[in-house]
């Protein structure tokens, strides 16, 4: 494959007219190496193709998404039967209904369901609905934890345009730390609506995290003993760990879930699941959007809850994960080269040791992007149940030859590693 970003750069120029910044939000790539595709034209299974032609094997998913397969056939029926009945209409269908009852059936704690559009909307929906619950203000969240991009949970990094009242009532706690947690209750004694937490430390840029039971226990504990409400924002991981909760692991239920990404494998859906308590007060809000109850998202939601309760999906993709993980840590050793892979193999986050600025993990991705495998320098990336053990062969195949290339580089190099032409012969 001769590899070029001719027409991607093309497009980014005539974005860059009409576009604030080109591009903005998640999917910017704005800080990925140079040479990573902006736009993509098509995706298939565990395959997307930029407008340069260029094929990947994908390993971002969509950024979650993409559970089942771009283009899964069942989904795209189910899609399409759908679409010919309706979508946005006065009212939702019964599909709204059997979606519901699917979901509540798959989660544990769930009694009832309400969908909206984005994870945001359903953090953001859990935080109202844990507020009318208890009458409280205070919300403990993970410090450096992503629930959304509302101005009352949008990282700092990125705030600008919004108010320190904004966050007024959101206190501070040190993810997997139980001690952190109960001062925050005890400083905010008789205060405190909610506890939010993501089923594993996933945090950008950083090495992902297990959560520690005594955290995940602690949690639990302190919600039950003070009334405030467990909420696990299951938007990333869910279904990735679990057919349930991913706490479900611990043995451990919240009072609210948050769901999106992929439960409807790429439909526009997300969902708060609840428990039978506090469904009076989800009841007594005020919370809705235009698009909210379309249909065809939610026979999506239906075909892929189905596949999701019926299938080996998720042993599939675990299986993915943990053959990848174990060839990767075999090349880097023989190679010469320490890299830490965290989290779960099947929500791998994969950083050079010793790699503060993230040259040596910048120039391994680059030399795959460029082979047609698209890997993330430094945000935690995600497997399907497409990927294929021929696309987890072909994969290790070009991170062998990107460790090489990697490896010539610095022995040629002047510090910091960087590429050649040679490298891409
Ligand atoms: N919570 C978590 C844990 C997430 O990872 C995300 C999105 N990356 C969100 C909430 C927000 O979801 P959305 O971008 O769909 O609003």
């Amino acid at each position: 494959m001769h590899w070029t970003n001719k027409q991607d750069q093309a497009l980014r120029e005539r974005a860059f007219r009409v576009i604030p910044g080109g591009m903005y939000g998640h999917l910017s790539a704005a800080m990925l190496p140079e040479g990573y595709p902006q736009f993509f034209k098509r995706g298939k299974g565990s395959r997307l193709w930029d407008y340069d032609d260029n094929e990947y094997i994908d390993y971002m998913c969509a950024w979650g998404p993409n559970l089942l397969g771009y283009g899964n056939p069942i989904i795209a029926e189910a899609v399409r039967a759908q679409q010919e009945e309706g979508d946005v209409l006065n009212g939702p269908g019964e599909v709204l209904i059997e979606a519901a009852e699917l979901f509540v059936s798959l989660v544990t704690h769930a009694a009832w369901a309400m969908f909206c559009k984005n994870g945001t909307d359903a953090t953001t929906m859990a935080m109202v609905i844990a507020r009318a619950h208890t009458g409280r203000r205070v919300i403990l969240v993970a410090d450096g934890a992503y629930h959304g991009s509302d101005p009352w949970c949008v990282p700092a990094l990125a705030s600008t345009g919004t108010l320190p009242e904004d966050r007024a009532s959101i206190v501070y706690y040190k993810y997997n730390d139980p001690n952190s947690l109960a001062e925050a209750f005890k400083a905010n004694k008789g205060e405190v609506a909610a506890v939010f937490a993501t089923p594993f430390r996933h945090e950008t840029f950083l090495d992902q995290e297990e959560p520690d039971l005594e955290y995940a226990l602690t949690a639990r504990r302190m919600c039950d003993d003070t009334g405030a409400l467990l909420i696990i924002d299951e938007v990333r991981a869910g279904f990735r760990i679990a057919r349930d909760c991913s706490w479900s692991t611990l043995g451990i239920q919240p009072d609210l879930s948050c769901w999106g990404k992929c439960f409807a494998n790429g439909q526009p859906i997300s969902a708060v699941l609840g428990s039978d308590h506090v469904r009076s007060a989800a009841g007594s809000i005020f919370v809705t959007g235009s698009f909210w109850f379309a249909a065809v998202p939610m026979a999506a939601t239906v075909a892929t809850l189905k596949i999701i309760r019926d299938t080996d999906y998720l042993e599939r993709l675990i299986n993915s994960g943990n053959v990848l993980r174990i060839g990767l840590e075999k090349q880097a050793a023989t190679h010469g080269f320490a890299i830490k892979q965290s989290g779960p193999a099947q929500m791998p986050q994969i950083l050079f040791q010793d790699d503060p600025g993230f040259q040596l993990g910048f120039a391994w991705v680059t030399e795959c992007i460029k082979r047609g495998v698209y890997l993330h320098p430094y945000h935690n990336m995600f497997l399907s149940a497409a990927h294929t053990p021929e696309d987890i062969k072909h994969t290790l195949e070009v991170t062998d030859i990107a460790f090489s290339a990697l490896k010539k580089n610095r022995a040629i190099g002047d510090g910091s590693p960087h590429l050649t032409d040679a490298a891409m012969k």
